[in-house]
């Protein structure tokens, strides 16, 4: 079995794909102030040409997937994608991050194609704050589709929710008491900067050590370990079915652990979330797929990958990022 192992010694074996630059939602976070610029339709990839990659990425040790977008429950053959890419090996543990908006609909249809794990991007537990940042979404739907996607017994439910002063930072007491309530993992993400509409960056960040901090007033927290691909460190709440995750790209960079790449929609490999250039596999997918030709692609891509992300933080040097393209 190869292992993909890059020059910093780092193994690979975690592929983000987005498959859609599409959102239903438009938070005030993530969308960037200049707008989006949609891919036109035939510019992104189809299953065949995704599956084509992700088959010569399995080959060269990539064995986690994580499905996302724009909204990934957007893109009308999601379902088919999932069951083709599940189909390629059984040990592919494959998971999605969503909104959530539309889950209820998908749940069971996610579940049989071979979907394993669910991170559910949730930033509000009260209605009007959700409309507000989410730019009219309703939060109804997507607690309805979490307890949809609980009934269905994932393997995992996270809930996502990226932690602003001002915006939702007193609701994180709540947050907790929900994980503790439903036995959903609530993940506390660190904000980062992006060009968006929501300025005054330095005041708006909390740090996951303020935040463990906040959640320690009310409850007691015990390390935990829990399965998954990313960098999160997770808590236990005390005498409670609770989990808790924090996860802190700024305050305490974890790119020494950094085991993943991205794919975008329009076909581009990405090293780093925070990276300036990429790989085009497009052109080589669609003069119809020559393995070694897209092996040297992906070991490109790897090469390039850099020892940390070089993310500026002050607020008027915002680092280009659409996490909306590249799927966070
Ligand atoms: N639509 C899907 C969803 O909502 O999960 C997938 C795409 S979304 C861009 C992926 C994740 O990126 C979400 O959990 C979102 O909260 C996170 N995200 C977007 N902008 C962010 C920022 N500036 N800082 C931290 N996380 C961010």
């Amino acid at each position: 079995m190869k292992i993909l192992i890059d020059k910093y010694g780092r193994k690979i074996d975690y592929l983000r794909i987005s498959v859609t630059d599409r959102c239903n939602l438009r938070c005030i976070y993530c969308i960037p102030k200049c707008g989006v610029l949609q891919a036109v339709e035939e510019e992104m990839l189809n299953i065949k040409e995704i599956v084509s990659f992700v088959k010569v990425a399995f080959s060269n040790g990539i064995r986690k997937i994580k499905i996302t977008g724009g909204e990934p429950l957007l893109r009308k053959d999601i379902v088919e994608l999932v069951s083709c890419i599940a189909e390629i090996d059984s040990i592919m543990d494959i998971s999605m991050t969503t909104n959530g908006v539309l889950i209820k609909k998908f749940a069971s249809e996610l579940k049989k194609a071979g979907l394993k794990r669910l991170n559910i991007s949730l930033d509000s537990l009260c209605s009007d704050k959700y409309k507000k940042i989410t730019k009219n979404g309703n939060l109804e739907d997507v607690v309805m589709g979490i307890e949809r996607a609980m009934e269905l017994e994932f393997s995992q439910i996270k809930l996502n929710t990226v932690i602003i002063r001002g915006i939702n930072f007193d609701e994180m007491l709540d947050f907790v008491q929900y994980s503790v309530k439903t036995g959903t993992i609530v993940k506390f993400i660190e904000y980062m900067p992006s060009k968006n509409s929501l300025g005054g960056y330095a005041k708006k960040f909390v740090s996951a050590d303020e935040m463990r901090l906040i959640c320690n007033e009310k409850f007691s927290l015990l390390p935990t370990v829990v399965d998954g691909n990313g960098p999160a460190k997770y808590y236990s709440v005390y005498g409670t079915n609770g989990t808790i995750g924090f996860v802190s790209p700024l305050s305490c960079k974890f790119c020494s652990d950094c085991n993943r790449i991205r794919l975008t929609s329009d076909g581009r490999l990405v090293s780093c979330l925070y990276a300036h250039d990429w790989v085009d596999i497009k052109n080589s997918l669609r003069k119809g797929p020559d393995i070694d030709e897209l092996t040297k692609l992906l070991f490109r891509a790897i090469v390039s990958k850099p020892a940390n992300h070089s993310l500026i933080v002050q607020d008027n040097q915002m680092e280009f990022c659409s996490m909306m393209r590249i799927g966070g």
